[in-house]
């Protein structure tokens, strides 16, 4: 049977809002200027925290390896998700077809409101709104980058839960009170 978890040995992300993605050998620790992590290590927790940014979640079961990141909008333009499907590949020779990914909890695209200047980072992921500004949809953004990375559309699962909408789920937009809900992966 494998050991428990020891939520002392969780690695994060420092979280900057960039598409860095970090391979992770080591238990507790912190790395800087990156909103991904990618491990191989059986029990050794990946571990991030979220107020409507999505969690994305890459697995290889082959390998077996795994990836946890980040994606708020900024993220999401610059590509983290196709940088987890790539350092997958970079350091575990992952192929991208054996890849199964999780989008879980975020902001959807009918409650996340933005300006011009983020709208016109997403091309057909944004849509201009009875208020004069644009919704977007950062899920549809995330899946489609992985599957321009090669994971099957098939094995992209998503949570569909709004953390705007949702009564269960911290939401910066609706209340910024520095709550967080957490996303922990972990090989067993
Ligand atoms: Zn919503």
């Amino acid at each position: 049977m494998a050991r428990p978890l020891d939520p002392a040995e969780a690695a994060t992300a420092a979280m900057v809002h960039g598409a860095q993605v970090a391979r992770v050998d080591t238990a507790g620790v912190t790395v800087s200027g990156v909103d991904g992590l990618v491990s191989d290590r059986p029990g050794l927790p990946l571990l991030a925290s979220f107020a409507d940014c999505y969690p994305v979640i890459v697995y290889d079961r082959n390998r077996p390896a795994v990836g946890l990141a980040h994606a708020g909008w900024r993220g999401t333009a610059a590509g983290i998700a196709g940088e987890l499907v790539r350092t997958l590949e970079r350091e575990y020779g992952s192929r991208p077809a054996d890849l199964v990914a999780g989008i879980g909890p975020g902001i959807c695209g009918d409650c996340y409101q933005v300006g011009q200047e983020v709208a016109e980072r997403f091309d057909g992921f944004a849509r201009p709104d009875e208020e004069r500004r644009f919704r977007l949809d950062l899920v549809a953004a995330n899946r489609a980058q992985l599957e321009a990375s090669g994971v099957p559309a098939a094995g992209i699962h998503v949570h569909g839960a709004c953390t705007f909408e949702s009564a269960h789920l911290p939401s910066h937009r609706r209340r910024p009170d520095g709550a967080r809900f957490y996303c922990l992966v972990a090989l067993r």
